[in-house]
């Protein structure tokens, strides 16, 4: 299983995660994006990837269970 997160230092508030998933990501107060409580393992290793390479500013990061984070290029 994978789990996502969004570095919220890079985030620019652009939503293209949120159109490409939008029962994972959402936008804060802050309108900053954060993944929903309990959504974080629910994309499998491709989806997220893709999701994450679509962020313009590679704010999303894509890990493996054991911590290590999934590359992008
Ligand atoms: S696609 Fe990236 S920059 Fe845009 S809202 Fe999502 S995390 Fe933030």
């Amino acid at each position: 299983m994978i789990r996502v997160r969004v570095n919220q230092d890079e985030c620019m508030s652009i939503g293209r995660c949120l159109a490409d998933a939008p029962y994972v990501f959402r936008f804060d107060d802050n309108e900053l994006s954060e993944v929903v409580p309990g959504q974080e393992g629910t994309l499998d290793e491709a989806t997220a990837v893709r999701i994450a390479r679509n962020c313009p500013n590679r704010a999303i990061i894509v890990e493996r269970e054991d911590g290590s984070v999934v590359s992008l290029d």
